[in-house]
């Protein structure tokens, strides 16, 4: 059997008629860049954030990036994340001209650990961005106490976490604002690149908007330095077909999650740490991800018998070599260097079969237990 990190081909089977029929509207209507689709994609997905704007744009870290540039952060300033994400949260801080400034994570959860955010804050910091990394929101009711009482921003970077929510609020409510990502492999994912910002400051959402067609406006008149970087058509298209099956695909996520965490600790409690969902919150699982010794050994010993996997991420960001002038060193943030060791991630999308699941645990019990 080989299983694979993702397979997109089922869900786009079952889509193919409607999503051929307005690809076609699109291109009959001529109209590709900030049209009717964007704008109803913006409304939907401003509204199921429990917000009031979305900001379509050209993908997730642009998103970031227009965000923090909405907030007025440059250079000079400093903002507080997490260094295990995916590069791009760090890189549209430091795209803005700010410095990153980082902060250790929860071994359970994997997010920025509120507790240790205070004493990173300086008279230059600005904001901070949690990433609700693998699906499950950060503490925000924590950091947004912070945030209030120093007068920061909160950019959460929920490229993983759309329909994740914490007691009852969605990603996007306590923050500033919230960013999406539409890469192909997120759990909302264009055939291309998009993004999307929300929130619910209206002179944020303003601010965004002209910084996403250049710093427009009116048109062809420029107060603030913008770019391009807009959802297009197309894109967006394709997502209202998607974005109604949303809430079911995060609920055959955590199905799956379910099945994984029920078998690896009926077979191999003490190998594997199976993630945790904190009291509260809603995963969606856009990765499921364990903790493991010899992890390196696993991840080679199940491609060999045809499991995909990965590792999210193998190098935090305090020692990418694009830092390197931060001044971070390895052993800044252990718990992220460990987490950096241990995570692995194993096949996750809403179609899995119950199949490839056992045999995906099959293999790591025959690993551990060999
Ligand atoms: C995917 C991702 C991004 C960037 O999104 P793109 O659309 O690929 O630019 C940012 N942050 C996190 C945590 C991500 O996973």
């Amino acid at each position: 059997m080989k299983v694979p990190m993702l397979d997109l081909s089922e869900q786009y089977q079952d889509l193919k008629p409607r999503v051929l029929e307005v690809l076609d509207e699109v291109m009959s209507s001529s109209r590709f860049i900030l049209g009717d689709n964007v704008k109803k994609l913006e409304e939907d997905v401003a509204k199921y954030s429990s917000v009031d704007y979305g900001i379509g744009c050209g993908n997730g870290s642009d998103a970031i990036h227009i965000a923090l540039q909405a907030l007025e952060v440059g250079p000079g300033d400093e903002v507080i994340t997490t260094p295990f994400t995916f590069f791009a949260t760090g890189g549209a801080i430091a795209r803005a001209g700010a410095k990153p400034v980082f902060v250790d994570i929860d071994p359970i959860t994997f997010n920025i650990d509120p507790n240790k955010i205070e004493e990173a804050i300086t008279e230059k910091t600005k904001a901070i961005i949690p990433v609700h990394l693998y699906g499950q929101m950060a503490d925000m009711e924590e950091i947004s106490k912070i945030a209030n009482k120093h007068n920061l921003g909160v950019v959460e970077d929920a490229a993983q976490a759309i329909g994740a929510k914490q007691n009852g609020k969605s990603v996007g409510e306590l923050g500033s604002a919230a960013t999406y990502s539409f890469f192909p492999t997120k759990n909302l994912g264009a055939y291309g690149d998009g993004g999307m910002i929300v929130t619910n400051h209206e002179d944020l959402a303003e601010k965004c908007r002209v910084i996403r067609v250049h710093g427009s406006k009116p048109k062809y008149y420029h107060h603030v330095l913008g770019y391009n970087s807009r959802l297009d058509e197309l894109q967006a298209a394709v997502l209202n077909v998607k974005f109604p099956h949303l809430d079911k695909w995060s609920e055959l996520r955590r199905e799956k999650a379910d099945n994984y965490s029920r078998m690896l600790n009926e077979q191999l409690e003490g190998f594997v740490q199976t993630p945790v969902e904190k009291d509260g919150n809603y995963h969606v699982f856009h990765q499921y991800t364990i903790r493991v010794e010899r992890r390196d050994e696993l991840q080679q010993y199940l491609k060999e018998q045809g499991v995909a996997s990965m590792i999210y991420y193998p190098l935090p960001l305090h020692v990418q070599p694009v830092f390197a002038e931060l001044g971070y060193k390895k052993g800044d943030f252990p718990i992220s260097d460990q987490a950096a060791e241990e995570a692995l991630s194993l096949p996750m999308f809403p179609e899995l079969k119950i199949e490839q699941q056992e045999y995906v645990v099959s293999k790591i019990v025959e690993f551990f237990k060999k």
